[in-house]
């Protein structure tokens, strides 16, 4: 057994299958859901069961968060019976969400007063990824917190890199998820072209896939539009929250500005559905 206890909180579509892969590997994990039903099968893994975010971190030593948005942060963090209500000196905070470079700042600087250090590091990749502990993690923070936790992440990930100071790991993620909006759409519309042009998507799925335009992205969510499939692996409201986050960051390029009115526009039809499900609102 590792000697390191962690905390895990949230389990949704990510946070499951990244606990587990600790639990897999002879970590102590004691994990934190707001619907508590979501707990049982982790705790059918072998997981403790914390009742509060309080409790969690008072009874581990590295806390990993793994949530919806900046509200959910604010929420768990700061929230009663939150992260900051208990004593968290000489804790480590990992927070592996989808948030704002701001958010990390000030939950760093907070962790920071109360003797303890706050990592931002978000990943890259999805279910499927996080089922076989081959996330990418661009981490934000100080080197000495990063080097005591790399094993950890490494049981998550194939790459834990460290990036720059708190923020920066959620500056990375926001660049790539751009990119991954733009991917979505421009698979969707090249499909939808080639539909009109008498092509079956199959065929040139087949096409895509073999050639040096295919990537591991054009064969999941291609495989996932010839299946009709759209169950969230990576639900659509959150690259709103990212697009939307990655504009206040700055981002103007027209490619991003037409990426968040499309995904806008769809976010209230098919919100909970996967990203791919773009592909219905380019339809009309
Ligand atoms: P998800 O399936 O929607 O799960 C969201 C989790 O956040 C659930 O555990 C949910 O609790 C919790 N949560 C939401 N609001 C909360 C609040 N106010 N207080 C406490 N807990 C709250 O999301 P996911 O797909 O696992 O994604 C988690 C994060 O990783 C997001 O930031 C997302 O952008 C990012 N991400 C996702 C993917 C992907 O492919 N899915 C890939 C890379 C990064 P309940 O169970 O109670 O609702």
């Amino acid at each position: 057994m590792n000697t390191t206890k962690i905390g895990w909180i949230g389990l949704g579509n990510m946070g499951i299958p990244m606990a587990e892969q600790l639990i897999k590997a002879d970590y102590a994990v004691t994990v934190y859901n707001r619907s508590k039903e979501k707990e049982a099968a982790l705790k059918e893994m072998g997981a403790s069961i914390a009742e509060t975010p309080r409790d969690l971190i008072v009874a581990t030593d590295v806390v990993i968060v793994m949530i919806s948005d900046d509200a959910a942060i604010e929420q768990i963090f700061k929230g009663e019976d939150g992260l900051f209500s208990a004593e968290i000196s000489g804790k480590i905070i990992i927070n592996m969400s989808t948030v704002s470079p701001s958010i990390s700042k000030e939950m760093a600087t907070f962790c920071k007063e109360r003797g303890s250090a706050y990592l931002d590091a978000p990943v890259s990749g999805s279910v499927k990824q996080a089922e076989t502990g081959q996330l990418v993690i661009m981490v934000g923070g100080e080197e000495t917190a990063f080097d005591q936790v790399k094993p950890v992440l490494e049981k998550m990930g194939k790459l834990a890199m460290l990036v720059g100071e708190n923020g920066a790991g959620n500056s990375a993620k926001l660049a790539i998820n751009s990119l991954l909006a733009l991917y979505a759409q421009g698979l969707a519309e090249t499909v939808l072209f080639a539909n009109q042009q008498g092509i079956k998507t199959e065929d040139l799925l087949a096409l895509i896939n073999n050639a040096a335009i295919g990537n591991i992205f054009t064969k999941i969510k291609g495989d996932a539009i010839t299946a009709n499939n759209y169950k969230a692996a990576f639900a659509l409201k959150h690259i709103v929250k990212d697009l939307n986050l990655a504009k206040a960051e700055g981002i103007a390029s027209p490619l991003a500005k037409t990426a968040l009115e499309t995904f806008e526009a769809a976010s209230a039809a098919y919100g909970e559905e996967d990203i791919i499900a773009v592909i219905k609102q380019v339809k009309g």
